[in-house]
């Protein structure tokens, strides 16, 4: 496999009237051709941040202030608005939690996906309409020849989530990024969803991002797990070493939650209590300090760097290092 995408040291800021927001505060990573990667945490820890800096669709007081992002080879991070624009929806689709957002309800479904694909690849009507009903089968819509004449709010939710994955893919991008994707669908369509996904990146190979607060909806699409906290990566590592193996006390919560930790958990963890922290200010130690039961005197003063666990998976957490006291971990070894 070669690379896709690098991150390189990426730090985001947004511009308030109360301060500077870091919102990501110097996170690195890369993905392969054909990979499938979470980035997972909760709500405000930078996770839509990053995808949004990758896309380039900050808000207006958003900034990335340092940091690169090379994509398929190129720095993209040198892009002007016209260059990403060729990008964006090509070779880079996206899929957001609410599809009514990014549907338009005056134009027909058909119209949406045919006038996308003719802005993108300049072929004929005929071309876009035999290339958008062949998408609509793809991702499991019945009878698309009719649909495509349909309005969007003619379309279930589930319904409506295809069609955005058929719209986020019909320029057959080299990657998609899915913030969320599945968040608003009820339980039986959120796995269809992630099956379709997963079927999407196995037969065109197309490498996915996917960012959810739920590690649960990761495990069967990625392979590899980010967990992002205050801005950083404090975790990241193979979906089985981040399932069976973690090392980070933010990562056992997070664990906590998902559909069956009992499977996981040698006991019951009670919810990670407490705030995030503030960007604002961030904290000059471990993100996590404020709400760890763990924390030491070195995390309040030192932010610990991502420390090698094993072949690929680091974790940013004092109690991995050789002097920290030996702290058991409430996860099940996995066999
Ligand atoms: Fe807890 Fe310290 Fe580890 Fe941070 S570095 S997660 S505060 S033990």
């Amino acid at each position: 496999m070669s690379k896709l995408l690098e991150v390189k040291d990426l730090k985001t800021s947004f511009f308030t009237h109360v301060g500077e927001v870091k919102s990501v505060r110097g996170i690195s990573f890369s993905l392969e051709k054909g990979e499938a990667l979470g980035i997972v945490g909760e709500s405000g820890c930078g996770k839509s941040v990053t995808m949004m800096s990758i896309m380039r669709l900050l808000q207006e007081n958003g900034k990335i202030t340092g940091g690169e992002v090379d994509f398929d080879g190129k720095n993209i991070t040198k892009f002007n608005e016209k260059e990403m624009e060729k990008i964006r929806g090509n070779e880079m689709g996206m899929i957001f939690q609410d599809p009514m957002t990014s549907l338009n309800p005056v134009f027909t479904v058909g119209q949406q996906l045919t006038e996308h694909y003719i802005k993108h690849k300049k072929v004929s009507k005929a071309e876009a309409d035999k290339k958008a009903i062949e998408m609509l089968n793809l991702v499991g819509i019945p009878s698309p020849e009719k649909r495509m004449k349909q309005y969007p709010h003619e379309f279930s939710g589930g319904m409506r989530q295809r069609v955005m994955i058929a719209m986020a893919l019909i320029c057959e991008p080299k990657l998609l990024i899915a913030d969320e994707p599945t968040t608003a669908l009820d339980v039986t369509i959120q796995a269809q969803i992630l099956e379709l996904m997963k079927k999407l990146k196995d037969e065109l190979g197309t490498s996915i991002i996917l960012i959810t607060h739920d590690l649960g909806v990761v495990a069967d699409v990625c392979s590899k797990i980010n967990v992002m906290y205050g801005g950083l990566i404090v975790e990241t590592g193979d979906v089985r070493e981040i399932f069976y193996n973690p090392r980070h006390p933010y990562t056992w919560g997070l664990l906590g939650s998902v559909p069956n930790p009992k499977k996981l958990l040698k006991e019951k963890l009670t919810p990670i209590e407490g705030q995030p922290p503030d960007l604002l200010n961030p904290p000059a130690g471990c993100p996590f300090a404020a709400r760890c039961k763990y924390a030491m005197k070195v995390c309040l003063e030192n932010q610990p760097p991502l420390m090698e666990i094993g072949e690929n998976h680091r974790a940013a957490c004092w109690l991995n290092h050789p002097n920290a006291p030996k702290v058991e971990s409430p996860i099940k070894k996995g066999e």
